[in-house]
């Protein structure tokens, strides 16, 4: 690796983060740094506050504390000489497309086929030629195994077909990351293994990524970082042969001891 700023400083860095729901406060305080090629894998008992950390590296949470830095860019905010000014809902959608974004629940659009789900956010997000974003949208669908169902809806595809449209989609903008929130955990078993596969291949590829998961096995084959988060704060985190196998902290053990 070479030594770039960029590397030592990480390409997401989360900087003592809190965000409250009225009285409910659901980070208390989240450091995180992401560097270039890197795969973080955050897991963590349900309501701890995995999702609201994705929600909020991709802008789609405001923090109340802190702040969020993508490639050295803060969410939400331009910088102008010395001063920051708070984004507007169009540059904010702009600056999300640095970010690819998949969910448990697919979301992809119904009515529109598996290519237009591709073609969609390059081209009314980041205002490219439909000509230019078109023969990138079918390499991706190749690319996840789907090049055969560019014209198909979301309801004829299984779970496992949808979700790795959703994948393609979100690689679509050229994003710097991609953020996973739990993206088998809707899928029947047998559906897992498809999509777990298309993350592997752009894992080792070198895409950084960041992905709340369930999968421990996941977890220990790709990770190069494994971040337990309970009740809103980190509690440890580090390579997956130290978390997995030899946690430091007894919530991190009960917690593993319930999930493999
Ligand atoms: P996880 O993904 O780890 O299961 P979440 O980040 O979804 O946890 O939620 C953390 C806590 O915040 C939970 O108690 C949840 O009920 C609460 N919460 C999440 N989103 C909202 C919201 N939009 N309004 C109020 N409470 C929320
Ligand atoms: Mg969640």
């Amino acid at each position: 690796m070479t030594a770039t700023t960029e590397q030592r400083e990480g390409l997401v860095e989360v900087h003592g983060v809190h965000k409250s729901y009225g009285t409910l406060e659901v980070l208390s305080g989240v450091d995180l740094v992401v560097r270039p090629g890197e795969v973080t894998v955050v897991i963590g008992p349900s309501g701890s506050g995995k999702s609201t950390l994705l929600r909020v590296i991709n802008h789609l949470e405001k923090v109340d504390r802190g702040f969020v830095a993508i490639d050295g860019d803060l969410i939400g905010y331009a910088r102008k000489g010395d001063t920051l000014r708070e984004l507007k809902e169009k540059d904010i959608l702009r600056q999300r497309t640095r970010i690819g974004f998949v969910f448990q629940s697919f979301n992809l659009f119904p009515h529109l086929t598996a290519l237009e789900n591709v073609v969609e956010a390059p081209v009314s997000a980041q205002g490219r030629p439909r000509s230019e974003v078109e023969p990138e949208a079918r390499a991706l669908l190749e690319r996840v195994g789907l090049g055969d169902k560019a014209d198909a809806r979301p309801r004829q595809l299984s779970g496992g077909q949808q979700q790795r449209v959703a994948i393609a989609r979100a690689l679509a903008t050229r994003p710097k990351v991609l953020l996973f929130d739990e993206p088998t955990s809707a899928l029947d078993p047998e559906l897992v293994g498809e999509v777990l596969d298309v993350i592997k291949d752009l894992a080792r590829g070198g895409t950084t990524m960041i992905v709340v998961t369930h999968e421990i096995g996941f977890a220990r084959e790709l990770a190069d970082t494994v971040v337990f988060i309970d009740a809103g704060r980190i509690v440890e985190q580090g390579p997956p042969a130290q978390v997995l196998d030899h946690p430091a902290h007894e919530r991190t053990k009960a917690f593993l001891d319930k999930v493999l």
